[in-house]
């Protein structure tokens, strides 16, 4: 096309990178030899995509790879430890048959904790069977894995769920994908009355076309359903392609489906996982966000700390603000969870808390509406609150924001102050205790 015919409609296609096309990313030649092996290699053990959005507008070349946004999308040398990181650059390089490299990479999946955090004691029966692709912990929400939404429009190299995205070769177990009729799922919430809130996750479900999702959420505004009150979607889209909500005929039908929801007196809560402000800067990513609240639906905000990524203060206080005047309201600061390569994202909790301390002592009250740092743990979603000088012992001040019984939530708690703690099951009781209130409880829950 010459340069002189300007295109009648702007609209922007979205493209995916991967291990098979990546080396096609322009930007990328400036990238060094060994940094490019390293997408090869780690790319085999952790899932790998970007695309054209990301690499386009939002990563800093110039600091590849250690610009925070390249980090967030890019395999790195260090998310595998070098003895596996041996392993897998020879493996890839000899002439070692297909099954034989898969099993080898398996096993090095496997030694990266999978299903951290009890996920599968979420997953309730009713009627005799297993409801795949449904998680209810806590009692007012359930969250719902539709199977069409299982992928995401980039992914996040500290991921959590990335076994959704990982073909196992024993393990189809890992997944949570809903596969039987919804009609029982619908069965279940009614049998469950309490139940106010529908988290529709993921990966990502706003990656499913609009008529796919509205073939969920429409069922739920019918009359027989009138306990659901909100319904969330957890997304990452505005992220990772805001054009979701600005460009072409499905961005509109999303709008309209969130204007459908809150039309039917419910509330509609997109859940936007942002982790960095750079995610925040560009006009594309302002019209989504308006476009989404003028329906009447609300964005709230969350995010784990991250090292390498956003272990800085002033990245978190500029979030929340530049959040707040677009008009997202703060959610959740989160502790990176016990999965994949937690090695290198991790942060002591007394890091994660000095963090979120800052931070929110940087910005005015409006944007407090954020809370962390929580871990989401077995029992429940465990904040810090603080540390505390006690006259002999230094303590973690830590409570429930959710629990597997919600008897727990808001009892604060003491732990012996660790400084290289990073997750709820390092800490031990404070004060010569022998457990922490809810153990045994949580014993019943979790072995039945
Ligand atoms: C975080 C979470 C929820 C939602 O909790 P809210 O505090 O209501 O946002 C629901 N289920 C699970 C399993 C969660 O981790
Ligand atoms: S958007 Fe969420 S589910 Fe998707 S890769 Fe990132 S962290 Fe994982």
């Amino acid at each position: 096309m010459s340069d002189l015919i300007i295109p009648v409609m702007m609209q922007r296609t979205y493209r995916a990178y991967t291990l098979n096309n990546f080396e096609e990313i322009e930007q990328f030649s400036a990238v060094s030899e060994e940094d490019r092996e390293a997408v090869e290699v780690v790319g085999r053990v952790f899932p790998f995509k970007t695309n054209n959005y990301v690499v386009e507008e939002l990563i800093d070349w110039e600091n590849a790879p250690n610009d925070p946004l390249f980090t967030l999308h890019f395999p790195r040398k260090e998310m595998l430890f070098p003895e596996q990181y041996e392993t897998v650059k020879q493996l890839i390089r000899s002439d070692a048959d297909k099954e034989e490299i898969s099993q080898k990479i398996e096993d090095i999946r496997l030694s990266f904790n999978p299903n951290p955090s009890g996920q599968v004691h979420n997953v309730p029966e009713f009627n005799g069977a297993k409801l795949d692709g449904l998680q209810h912990k806590y009692r007012e929400t359930v969250l719902f894995f539709p199977k069409q939404g299982q992928t995401c429009h980039a992914y996040c190299t500290f991921c959590f769920r990335w076994p959704q995205f990982s073909k196992f070769i024993n393990l189809s177990d890992q997944k949570f994908v809903m596969t039987q009729d919804y009609e029982i799922y619908m069965d279940y919430l009614k049998s469950k009355p309490d139940v106010t809130d529908i988290l529709f996750t993921g990966g990502d479900p706003l990656t499913m076309r609009t008529s796919v999702l509205a073939s969920y959420v429409d069922r739920l505004l019918e009359e027989d359903m009138n306990q659901i009150k909100t319904i969330r979607f957890g997304t990452k889209s505005l992220a990772h392609w805001p054009y979701r909500f600005t460009d072409g005929k499905d961005a509109d039908e999303i709008i309209k489906l969130f204007e459908r929801i809150a039309d039917a007196g419910k509330h509609v809560a997109v859940m936007a996982h942002f982790n960095h402000p750079k995610e925040l800067s560009t006009p594309v990513v302002e019209e989504a966000v308006t476009r989404i609240i003028n329906t009447g639906a609300q964005i709230r905000t969350q995010s784990p700390v991250l090292n390498h990524i956003n272990n800085d203060p002033a990245a978190w206080s500029q979030m929340w603000r530049r959040q707040v005047d677009l008009g997202c309201i703060p959610y959740y600061m989160f502790v990176a969870r016990d999965t994949g390569a937690k090695h290198f994202f991790e942060l002591p909790l007394s890091e994660c808390h000095h963090i979120f301390q800052k931070a929110y002592q940087g910005v005015s009250g409006i944007c407090r509406t954020v809370r962390g740092p929580s871990m989401s743990a077995h029992p429940g979603k465990i904040q810090i609150l603080g540390v505390s000088d006690e006259p002999n012992e230094n303590v973690f001040i830590l409570r429930f924001i959710q629990g597997r019984n919600p008897d727990w939530v808001a009892r604060p708690f003491f732990a012996e102050f660790d400084s290289e703690a990073t997750w709820l099951d390092q800490l031990k009781p404070a004060f010569g205790k022998s457990a922490f209130f809810f153990e045994n409880e949580l014993d019943d829950y979790l072995n039945p």
